[in-house]
């Protein structure tokens, strides 16, 4: 059987990766196969496949929230170059799909593919999102924020200067043995938090430090509730954690489990578990963007003192309904009566006025 994979992200090529090793003849289309990835993907270590390539790990993570947490779980920024690398029987298809049917595409200039077809064109709708600005700079310069060995996943700690009440924290990882990225995020807000804010809480946190900007920067946009279309993979069926914005390592593990559906002649689908998971996680989002801004450190306190496997079971648990639910229900047994009231009715504040959309 022959395989088209519409889209080239980190998804699209697991996928054909996975295809080609089952011996399936494989075809990934994308306008531009050979443009470099600058997006930093990272992922908890132990959620990634043994075999993903990893160009810098730690072994312990940290997060402060309105109290320091050490989470004892090591984190892992992928190799892109590698990532990316497909072997030589997949071929590679420069081109836009404009048309779609089961058994075929149809490219923009009007050549036609034939296979089964698979999407993996990445998130599409929603209007929820993540947004980020980073910088990379050398680790020294980054010890007042993240030590030798270590991510501190968020830091909730309100920077210097801010132009609006949302609420952002500082990531902070090494991207190489001796640089460290730094990246000023808004977890969720709808519509996303613009740049220019991002960039100003940033650049103000490594200012009270005397860390000069550096040339460059990271740029994130991450939709969060986008449509989930069937038959597809990877971000393009919403499998990007509403509440996280991750997906890469959920790609990685699935790939083989799609590919030997796709070989058996079953259709690429989630299970009905990872479907409620997913209307549970939306309902998590929700809460998120209605909170008031200075509860959201705190509900991350509330997070973090989460047994072990509940955390792992809400951020990771894709089909894990039990995990899950309990981790939620936990998370609303421990908030006080007016975050519960938010938990419980999600309605969308007027937390992002004053704020440009
Ligand atoms: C800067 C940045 C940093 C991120 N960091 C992380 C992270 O650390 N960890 C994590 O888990 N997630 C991260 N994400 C979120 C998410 O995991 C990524 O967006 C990831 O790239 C999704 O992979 P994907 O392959 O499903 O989709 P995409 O990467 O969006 O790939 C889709 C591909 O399909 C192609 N395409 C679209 N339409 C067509 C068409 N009609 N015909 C042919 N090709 C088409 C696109 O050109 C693209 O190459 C990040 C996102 C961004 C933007």
């Amino acid at each position: 059987m022959d395989v088209v994979v519409v889209g080239g992200g980190p998804a699209g090529r697991a996928l054909a990766r996975a295809c080609a090793a089952r011996g399936l003849g494989t075809t990934v289309v994308d306008p531009n196969p050979e443009r470099p990835w600058r997006a930093t993907y990272a992922a908890w270590a132990d959620q990634l496949p043994a075999d993903a390539p990893i160009a810098v790990s730690v072994s312990r993570s940290r997060a402060v929230t309105t109290v320091e947490h050490v989470i004892a779980r090591g984190y892992a920024v992928l190799d892109n170059e590698r990532l990316r690398r497909l072997p030589d029987d997949v071929r590679v298809v420069a081109g836009r799909v404009v048309g779609w049917s089961a058994g075929e595409v149809a490219l923009a200039g009007g050549r036609v593919l034939t296979g089964l077809v698979v999407d993996a064109t990445g998130a599409a709708g929603g209007r929820a999102a993540q947004t980020a600005v980073g910088v990379v700079v050398p680790a020294e310069r980054a010890a007042p924020f993240v030590g030798a060995d270590e991510a501190l996943i968020m830091d909730w700690r309100k920077p210097p200067a801010a132009t609006t009440t949302d609420p952002t924290f500082l990531y902070a990882i090494p991207v190489s043995a001796d640089e460290v990225l730094l990246e000023e995020t808004s977890l969720a807000r709808r519509p996303g938090l613009p740049l220019d804010e991002l960039r100003r809480r940033l650049h103000a946190r490594l200012a009270a430090h005397g860390i000069p900007v550096p040339d460059g920067e990271e740029r994130v946009r991450i939709a969060l509730d986008g449509r989930a279309r069937n038959g597809a993979f990877g971000a393009a069926a919403g499998s990007i954690h509403p509440a996280t914005g991750y997906s890469v390592a959920a790609a990685l593990r699935r790939a083989p489990v799609a590919a030997a559906a796709i070989a058996d002649g079953r259709p690429v689908a989630r299970s009905a578990a990872e479907r409620v998971v997913r209307g549970l996680r939306l309902k998590g989002l929700a809460a998120l963007l209605a909170m008031r801004p200075d509860d959201v450190p705190e509900f991350f306190n509330h997070f973090f003192h989460l047994p072990d496997n509940l955390q792992r079971a809400y951020l990771d648990g894709d089909g894990d309904l039990r995990g899950t639910v309990l981790a939620m229900l936990r998370l609303f047994g421990s908030a006080d009566w007016r975050m519960r009231a938010g938990l419980a009715f999600p309605v969308q504040s007027a937390k992002t006025s004053g704020t440009p959309g």
